[in-house]
């Protein structure tokens, strides 16, 4: 998600431009000179495209003590930021802070939009016309109090923002899509037989619905599943259905075409390299992961204590994979199936609101910074949630971080938001 951060001296009317952006009417917190602010990204819309907006307090150059901080932290906002709304006062017109701040942005290289706020009647839009001299570009003149030029203002963002990202957000049509693998002999047919077929015409006439030949729809839980590629499953071709090679490139393809994998493991037998490399196709294409052991009917006891013992060793990458323990030959646990696969798939197309996920970045990385390396540590400024269908987030740094603090984020987001049964991703965007 693009941001846009708001920039400009104290008392331009930042905070209320930042709500007139966002449309929400809160108690407009005033700028007061030289009392920090915290950042604080809010999500914005405008003609169907979201961004986030960053708020900063009132910039101030060669500011002594608090304001320098705040200054600091504007520059900070600048510099993460894809597009800038510079906030001028239009009743009183462009100032030595004003031509301080110009020289700032400049060097930021960001495109620049220069709001003449305060804008609200047509003798101070007159008045406006007088800050091309900041030398910025066009002026535009805006009463964040009132509204007036606030649709044009959002136009020249939308305007200014970079392309939308390829990546639409996510919208499921149809059964939902799983892909039953593992390694042969885990007891994938056995699995399928237990689930009644469905007449493909039913949902063939649902529109944007498309069943491939090799695929099946299936009644799982009482609701219709598409099953990706079941063709090799259901009549059994003899067991040489092709080389191993080929298995797992259909194995691939599968997982690749479907949302959430339903990962079978032979519960009697040691978790195998195979299965693990099947797992990893499953992280790696970023699906929801379901972890079936199946032939639970042969753990007794003592299997019981080895597999769990498998199960810490083996599965400490994903701990986060729901699963769940059944028999394909006795029926244990196959109604269970269905729920699991929902709250992988929920998990899976998880949004969380950016002020939430601030809200938590913020403490944790208060109460546990990252650690100073040689004099210096580098400081999150603030994350968006880049997408779902896997969750992705983006932490925007002051410096590229250590592995094990990247991962203890990744940690403690899961401790907080759960994704249960889906694995997440998390980049980092150091400030140039
Ligand atoms: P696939 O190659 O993964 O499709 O595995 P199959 O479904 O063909 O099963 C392989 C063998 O395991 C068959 O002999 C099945 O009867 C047996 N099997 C499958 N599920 C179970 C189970 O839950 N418990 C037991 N005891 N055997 C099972």
């Amino acid at each position: 998600q693009p941001v846009v951060a708001v920039v400009g001296r104290p008392n331009v009317g930042k905070s209320t431009l930042v709500n007139r952006i966002i449309g929400r009417r809160q108690a407009v917190v005033e700028d007061v000179p030289g009392v920090t602010r915290d950042r604080i990204p809010y999500d914005a819309q405008w003609s169907g495209r979201a961004f986030t907006v960053v708020d900063t307090g009132g910039w101030e150059p060669d500011a002594k003590d608090r304001a320098a901080a705040i200054a600091a932290q504007a520059e900070a906002a600048v510099a993460t930021a894809d597009v800038v709304l510079f906030v001028v006062d239009a009743t009183v017109g462009s100032t030595d802070v004003d031509e301080a701040a110009v020289k700032m942005l400049r060097r930021s290289a960001k495109p620049v939009i220069l709001v003449a706020n305060k804008a609200d009647n047509t003798n101070v839009e007159l008045e406006a016309t007088s800050l091309w001299s900041l030398g910025l570009g066009e002026p535009h003149p805006v009463s964040a109090l009132h509204g007036r030029g606030s649709g044009d203002l959002l136009d020249a963002i939308l305007n200014a923002l970079p392309e939308a990202p390829k990546v639409v957000e996510y919208r499921p049509r149809g059964p939902r899509r799983v892909a039953l693998v593992g390694r042969p002999n885990v007891g994938k047919s056995s699995l399928l037989n237990r689930f009644s077929g469905e007449e493909r015409a039913v949902v063939d006439s649902v529109a944007g619905t498309t069943v491939d030949p090799v695929d099946s729809l299936a009644s799982i839980g009482g609701e219709t599943w598409h099953l990706v590629d079941t063709a090799g499953l259901r009549k059994r071709v003899g067991k040489a259905s092709g080389t191993e090679y080929y298995a797992s490139l259909r194995t691939a393809s599968a997982i690749e075409a479907a949302e959430v994998a339903v990962v079978l493991l032979d519960s009697s037998e040691p978790i195998s390299e195979q299965d693990q490399r099947i797992l990893s196709m499953v992280t790696e294409a970023g699906r929801a992961l379901v972890i079936a052991f199946n032939k639970w009917d042969l753990v007794d006891a003592d299997r019981r204590y080895y597999l769990d013992k498998e199960i810490e060793r083996e599965l400490r990458r994903i701990p986060w994979a729901i699963r769940l323990n059944l028999s394909a030959k006795t029926g244990r646990a196959v109604d269970k199936l269905a729920a699991a696969l929902h709250r992988a798939l929920d998990s899976w197309e998880t949004r969380i609101p950016t002020a939430q996920l601030n809200a938590w970045l913020t403490a944790l990385v208060q109460a546990t910074p990252h650690p100073v390396r040689g004099g210096r540590a580098p400081r999150i400024l603030f994350a968006t949630q880049a997408g779902v269908a896997p969750p992705r987030f983006v932490l925007f740094t002051t410096g590229p971080l250590d592995a094990g603090y990247q991962r203890f984020v990744e940690r403690k987001l899961r401790e907080e938001f759960g994704f249960e049964g889906s694995p997440i991703e998390i980049s980092v965007r150091p400030r140039k």
